[in-house]
């Protein structure tokens, strides 16, 4: 009798801090060194507003981007080469944003509240069990009317290279309680290694 052979290994994924932090040493692929042309456009549209908080904000550019709109900004993220980076940004570009090694499991502890969350990127490395944390630390800290946007991988995107594929249904199975839906839209998230970005989702929530 034959034993059932093994699964193929699925993609590596980094998913610990220093997975993460290890990267930052060169330039990982959604580094693009200048905000998603997807949250530039909510920015045109005014959408951003208020305390903002960009998690798991990489280099910054999101927070930065808020920061030059004259918004609070606070940019978390687990990568201490990554916040490095961000401030450095900061001081060149003489903005005024805060930026902050954290867990965005656990952002009750920063003792704030925010009206506008940015997420580029960070909703879709989570696995099931860290995804519900992730989405319960939000609830926390976004007062009633404040809003979360997000970008995340798609279904539509093909292939199993990069982060793990979000369906709208999982969007919306995540936000059951506590929010409102107002968009899940088609996007592209910008990424260094394909001139045509990878295929994406970006949402918007209202804390209810
Ligand atoms: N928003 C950035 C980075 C996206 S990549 C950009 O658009 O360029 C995802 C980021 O989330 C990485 O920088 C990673 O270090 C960070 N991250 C992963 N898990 C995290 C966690 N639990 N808390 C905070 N940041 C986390």
């Amino acid at each position: 009798m034959s034993e059932k052979e093994p699964d193929p290994p699925g993609p590596v994924r980094p998913r610990r801090p220093e997975d993460f932090n290890a990267l930052y040493a060169g330039t990982p692929p959604w580094d693009i060194g200048r905000p998603q042309p997807a949250f530039v456009e909510l920015a045109r549209a005014a959408a951003l507003q208020g305390r903002t908080l960009d998690v798991g904000c990489g280099t910054g550019e999101h927070a930065l981007m808020a920061a030059g709109l004259g918004l609070q900004a606070t940019g978390i993220d687990t990568a201490p080469a990554a916040i490095a980076i961000a401030q450095r940004k900061a001081r060149i570009r003489g903005l005024r944003a805060e930026f902050l090694v954290w867990n965005a499991l656990d952002l009750v502890g920063l003792g704030q509240q925010f009206d506008t969350v940015l997420d580029s990127g960070l909703f879709h490395v989570f696995e099931d069990d860290d995804r519900t944390r992730f989405v319960d630390s939000l609830r926390l800290v976004i007062p009633a009317g404040g809003r979360y946007h997000m970008l995340c991988f798609s279904d539509r995107q093909p292939g199993d290279w990069g982060p793990r594929r979000v369906r709208q249904d999982d969007i919306r199975a995540s936000f059951a309680e506590g929010w409102r839906i107002d968009a899940i839209e088609a996007a592209t998230m910008e990424i260094t290694i394909d001139p045509g970005g990878a295929l994406a989702w970006r949402s918007t929530l209202t804390r209810t």
